[in-house]
């Protein structure tokens, strides 16, 4: 039993611990272990890889170990690769799982702190809001409101209404009303519970619910590259088997197995050479370290797809309150109709929550401090009855008994209050008056009511049985964040359309929009025209309505779909527990971390850890550079891969005997030791583009590869392979020295796929420009002194002999180096000369 105190302070940090190494995590299903030797073996049976064990066999068999040898050492230099990216890959994953598990708060050592619920032990005191999934079985010790929906446990989808007293006629078959319950969720209201049970212990557990994560989907471009690699692999398959034929021909006349192994050799260099292996892997480390980035920035990624989807936004729907505007409310002005200020004031602070969690409400308490009301006197009565606020009444109530008067005291927004109390039409013209013109200048407006209850009589069941006394109304101002004006202003350059969807007034809705910019402010829809519409008329409004006022969550669903009946990928910004159909259905659901409701961030893709309109800019314009960077690292990719290629294909057609010929498989797994790192580090870290936010977004149909794309890849690919084949054609000319000719290409080679990342790492400005950028990147500097230090060793080591080198004289090198940089860098000009063009176009 716990005793008494630890209701009030909670367990201690050190209790919990306890506790929790006792009871174990609260969770249902532990997270599953990847075993390390499938993953080896699923790395393993890559084509690349087989290819190179293929290439070691042959070795082995025909008696040249050696060879065999340095194949093998290489396919696990190359394993070792994949498996740190895999690893830095998962870990980021997993960090990311980490930061979006669902939190709860929790009284620990006497103060309120946020806990993931896995660490939840029984004895813990917690607090339940709105939105929240229960975590464990808990006895509720006092609640407000409480409406909790049970269907996952009785089936029954109706709310099940809660209170703190337990009594046997009220326990519904073996569900209690004065417990939670495990995986169910909190419909309305709030409570402070005690963890009972956890884990597999709850009802939950006990049912053996299988709560196992459902499979991760392989998103649009996961899906592309694996077909890419397939194509490129079947290509290389058949090349594989026309080159092995081919130097089998060329081959006649010399001993059957030498013959076989150099024509068999010759394949798997070229098909080596073809496969881009590094696709899958690039895509996996670019995006889910985009994802990190992202959280760093305030934004948790919670579907990995989402990260692409993000660059192709074309219509961003965001709710008012908290993200245009601060959500730091504060009581600017009332108006009094049938009241003295006092009254109202009483009234406006009884219909409040005594302990509340609203902004809103905290301002409307405070404000009643300020006037003489501070909250012990304002809730010195019992509270009898509580009528929760609901979106679509936009009202709420409490009914408090002050010694033998029975105070009901109603606030929401002035229709809906209206239509309680029967105001006669001069009565309502006013109030009408008074209400647009406090909203007009952007403040939110709520209406007040009174009634006195007769003593004896029964209390009415709900609002709408009542008729109160209109008292006046209060307006509250809520000013927009700084910065918004301007976010929206970068969002039109980027050809994003900023829809505002909010509860409040036309008017409120129209002034803030105003204030901040947006256009369209003079034209605003409200919910009650949405009702009207057909979806037809809905999507023909869509297209050029930005303001819509007076909705409940129902209307962002249809405002939703009729966006995207239009083609418009749309990303959607919601709270609460109702908007969650509204975030699921859009291409990217935005639930706010701050103040939304967990229901929400389940149904969501992206998290904004702090509610901020901003963040929500500053994230498509990261989802934009992600994938422009990933369309730069595929166009590298395919650059780099047609030397090698080309190389393989060449020596055959010119009738090089293949031992003479330009590069063996041992070299081309030396050069994709090095192109794995570079493309993935170098590239993915690369920032945005200056005119990234100034250009439209990315159609959903365009695919990583285009023509444009293409045809600058074989354009640079082509020139860096004529310059690396034919110095080796050059020096095996002049000198007849294979090893030398070979050197000469392959340092032109390495040196050339240092310029290619480089000049690659943007598009409009100059190597020199990037390189300054990332000067102090330490990461960057050991990528490069990496190329170097390698080449260094291949040539001034006794490995030179092994792998059929000579070392370079320093002319040699520089010519290398000149070479290199010729086949390169003549994209640096036609860069300068396209900004130039462009912007004198612009000007
Ligand atoms: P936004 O989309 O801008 O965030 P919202 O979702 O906050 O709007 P609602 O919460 O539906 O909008 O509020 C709509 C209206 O309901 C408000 O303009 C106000 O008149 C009324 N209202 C909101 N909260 C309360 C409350 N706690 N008590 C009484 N009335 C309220």
């Amino acid at each position: 039993m716990t005793e008494l105190s630890k209701l009030t302070t909670g367990l201690t940090t050190a209790e919990a611990q306890a506790r929790l190494k006792r009871f174990g995590k609260n969770e249902l299903t532990p997270p599953k272990k990847q075993n390390p030797f499938l993953k080896f073996l699923h790395t393993l049976c890559q084509p690349m890889f087989l290819l190179l064990l293929c290439a070691a066999v042959i070795y082995f068999l025909l008696g040249q170990a050696r060879d065999g040898a340095v194949m093998l050492v290489f396919v696990c230099g190359m394993i070792g690769i994949d498996a740190v990216q895999s690893w830095k890959t998962d870990k980021t994953l997993n960090a990311l799982k980490k930061l979006s598990a669902p939190q709860v708060t929790v009284l620990r050592d006497g103060h309120e702190t946020a806990v993931p619920s896995w660490e939840l032990v029984p004895g813990d005191v917690v607090k339940l809001t709105e939105g929240i999934r229960i975590p464990a079985d808990c006895h509720i010790l006092s609640c407000s409101d409480l409406c909790i929906e049970e269907s996952t446990l009785t089936g029954e989808a109706q709310g099940v209404w809660k209170s703190a007293a337990h009594t046997e006629s009220e326990q519904l078959g073996r569900w209690r009303r004065d417990w939670c319950y495990a995986g169910t969720q909190v419909l309305e209201g709030s409570a402070v519970v005690l963890v009972e049970q956890t884990g597999l212990n709850t009802e939950y557990g006990k049912i053996g619910v299988s709560v196992a994560a459902a499979p991760q989907e392989r998103s649009p471009l996961q899906k592309q590259t694996d077909r890419l690699v397939k194509v490129c692999t079947v290509i290389a398959v058949v090349l594989f088997a026309a080159v092995s034929f081919f130097t089998w021909l060329e081959l006649a006349g010399t001993e059957t197995a030498g013959r076989l192994v150099q024509s068999i050799l010759s394949g798997v260099t070229l098909a080596m050479a073809m496969i881009p292996e590094e696709f899958p892997v690039v895509l996996a480390v670019f995006l889910s370290m985009g994802a990190w980035r992202l959280a760093k920035q305030q934004a948790l990624v919670r579907r990995l797809p989402a990260v692409e989807t993000l660059g192709e936004i074309s219509v961003l729907c965001v709710d008012k309150t908290g993200t245009i505007t601060q959500n730091q409310m504060a009581v600017q002005e009332t108006w009094c109709f049938a009241a003295n200020p006092a009254s109202l004031t009483e009234a406006l602070g009884l219909a409040c929550e005594p302990e509340p969690y609203d902004p809103m409400e905290k301002a409307i308490l405070d404000y009643c401090s300020q006037q003489g009301l501070p909250a012990q006197t304002l809730f010195s009565g019992t509270l009898v009855r509580e009528y929760a606020f609901t979106h679509e009444d936009k009202r709420m109530g409490h009914i408090w008994q002050k010694g033998s008067r029975a105070l009901l005291a109603a606030k929401g927004c002035p229709e809906s209050i209206w239509s309680l109390c029967g105001m006669d039409n001069t009565a309502q013209k006013a109030a009408e008056n008074a209400a647009k013109k406090l909203a007009a200048s952007g403040l939110r407006v709520l209406a007040v009511a009174v009634q006195e209850l007769t003593a004896g009589t029964p209390l009415p069941e709900t609002l709408s049985e009542c008729s109160p006394a209109f008292l006046g109304l209060v307006g509250l101002a809520d000013p927009p964040r700084a910065g918004v004006t301007q976010d929206i202003c970068r969002c039109t350059a980027a050809g994003i359309r900023v829809v505002m969807i909010t509860g409040d007034s036309a008017e409120t809705a129209g002034s803030i929009a105003r204030q901040t910019g947006m256009p369209g402010a003079e034209a605003v829809v409200t919910g009650g025209e949405i009702d009207c519409m057909d979806d037809y008329t809905l999507r023909q409004c869509v297209q050029h309505t930005n303001i819509f006022a007076r909705v409940v969550p129902e209307h962002k669903m249809r405002i939703v779909k009729a966006l995207r009946a239009c083609g418009a990928v749309t990303a959607m910004t919601g709270d609460g527990v109702n908007d969650a159909p509204a975030l699921k259905y859009a291409d990217i659901g935005i639930a706010m971390g701050k103040r939304g409701s967990e229901v929400a961030r389940e149904a969501s893709d992206l998290v904004l850890l702090d509610d901020n309109f901003s963040t929500i800019v500053r994230t498509v314009r990261d989802g934009r550079r992600i994938y422009d960077n990933l369309c730069k690292a595929v166009g590298y990719l395919f650059a780099i891969h047609i030397p090698f290629a080309l190389s393989a294909l060449l020596v055959p057609l010119l009738h090089i005997a293949p031992e003479n010929g330009f590069l063996l498989p041992v070299h081309i797994v030396v050069l994709e030791l090095l192109i794995d790192p570079t493309c993935s580090i170098v590239l993915e870290r690369q920032p945005a583009e200056t005119n990234l936010m100034k250009q439209k977004p990315r159609s959903s149909r365009q695919t990583l590869i285009t023509p444009r794309l293409m045809l600058h890849s074989f354009l640079q690919g082509g020139l860096l392979a004529a310059a690396a084949f034919g110095s080796y054609l050059f020096w095996m000319q002049q000198t007849g020295n294979s090893a030398l000719a070979r050197t000469i290409g392959l340092v032109v080679l390495m040196l050339g796929n240092l310029f290619l990342v480089q000049t690659g790492s943007s598009r409009t400005e100059s190597i020199l420009h990037t390189a300054k950028v990332l000067r102090h990147d330490k990461v960057m500097w050991a990528i490069h002194l990496g190329t170097l230090a390698g080449i260094s060793v291949l040539l001034y080591t006794p490995l030179c002999g092994f792998f059929g080198l000579v070392p370079l004289s320093a002319l040699q090198l520089l010519t290398a180096f000149l070479l290199a940089a010729a086949a390169v860098l003549w994209s640096e000009p036609v860069k300068w000369l396209k900004k130039r063009f462009f912007h004198s176009k612009k000007n």
